[in-house]
């Protein structure tokens, strides 16, 4: 056997010339998402080993996955993202061989959806992949049963739901969604990404009477961070299957390795074994250690928030109308400078927030975590 040299990560950043972050702004893509646990890591070393029939290895894992979660069914999606994509194909082409063919042509048959206009996110143009177009339902400020109603018509091929922070309010819910989306004949596509934990998410939106819904592999689950999954009703799980890579469908370019797949497997079975409560007290606490150090200091008001908008207990920092320093923007660019570059949530949550997330903080850092966010609101305070 060859003796190999192991390198290390900061001596590949190093060779590239690209400088390391402390993540404290949780699994974000942009910020290398989330680390992956060792579990995920040797299963896809080992299942680099040998070769396999991917359709038999994706069916016999999304088996897996929905013995997992409790649910009845489930697949594996390259990304929350990707299925998206897969959502929307499926509710067009469910099982017809000749239409899965033609994708993203969809001339002759339903390729609406319908959307809550306060659910339009940043992600939702993956829906339009397969040749779809949006209907949206209400207005900016929400959306009622009715209107939910009148925006489908005979061209509708689904009706989308998002469950993610500050997104549906003024809302129709899901159970009420789904309902109207059956009374129709048509499925209710759930985007649930944002949501784990809690686990009991898992299975919370397809009780609810969501027909699909998509979690992402490489936020909290921690597996590879090109992997998502999604779990639903069997007959759309297989739609959503047939649809998928590796056939040579729209959704072709999606493609997940075996080695992949294994690496979601290990690691959504560890993240469903994990005790949450005394993960989140460990969250708490590392929290409540920051906080302790920012507290004090003038024009902010800053808390440890955990609800529907944050997944984990957070650090909130909001700037308060006595604030006179730059804005959240500026704040998170100042984090991102310097020897210690901290990355922090801010921006989609306006200009007068700033989070910290603990989820990505790895041991050591905390401590570098809450020295820059002091040393940095206190150079701010003063301006
Ligand atoms: C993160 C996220 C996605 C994308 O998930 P990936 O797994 O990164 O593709 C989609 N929708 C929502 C609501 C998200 O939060």
């Amino acid at each position: 056997m060859s003796t190999r040299e192991l390198t290390s990560g900061s001596e590949i950043l190093d060779r590239l010339g690209v400088r390391p972050i402390i993540n404290a702004g949780g699994p974000n893509t942009k910020h290398s998402g989330s680390k992956p646990r060792q579990e995920a890591m040797d299963a896809m070393s080992a299942m680099s080993e040998v070769f396999v029939n991917i359709d038999e290895l994706l069916l016999a894992a999304g088996k897996e996955i929905a013995s997992l979660v409790g649910a009845e069914a489930a697949t594996v999606t390259s990304g929350a993202s990707g299925g998206l994509v897969v959502q929307a194909a499926a509710a067009v082409s469910k099982d017809d061989p000749a239409i899965i063919e033609r994708l993203p042509d969809t001339s002759g048959i339903p390729n609406e959806l319908v959307i809550q206009k306060p659910q339009r996110f940043v992600y939702d143009h993956l829906y339009l992949t397969p040749g779809t177009k949006f209907v949206e339902a209400g207005d900016a400020s929400g959306c009622t049963p009715d209107q939910l109603k009148s925006a489908i018509s005979p061209n509708t091929a689904g009706v989308i739901h998002l469950e993610s922070p500050f997104r549906n309010r003024g809302t129709v819910q899901l159970p009420q969604a789904a309902e109207i989306a059956h009374a129709h004949g048509l499925p209710l596509l759930a985007d649930g990404a944002s949501m784990l934990p809690p686990r009991d998410n898992l299975r919370k939106y397809v009780s609810e009477g969501a027909d699909l819904v998509s979690f992402s592999g490489g936020k909290a689950v921690r597996g590879p961070q090109s992997t998502g999954f999604l779990i639903g009703k069997p007959e759309w799980v297989e739609y959503a299957r047939l649809v998928n890579a590796p056939n040579a469908t729209i959704a072709r370019a999606q493609k997940v390795s075996k080695e992949e797949i294994a690496g979601l497997l290990a690691a959504l079975r560890a993240f469903v074994d994990e005790n949450e409560e005394s993960e989140t007290e460990s969250y708490r606490r590392d929290m409540e250690m920051v906080l302790d150090r920012i507290v004090e200091i003038p024009g902010i008001d800053a808390s440890i928030q955990h609800n529907y908008d944050h997944y984990i207990p957070h650090v909130v920092v909001k700037l308060t109308d006595s604030w006179r320093g730059p804005d959240g923007l500026e704040l998170a660019r100042r984090l991102m400078l310097g020897e210690q570059r901290v990355y922090v949530v801010s921006g989609y949550i306006g200009d007068r927030e700033i989070w910290v997330d603990p989820l990505n903080i790895q041991p050591g850092e905390l401590e570098i975590v809450a020295a820059r966010l002091h040393e940095e609101l206190v150079k701010a305070a003063g301006e």
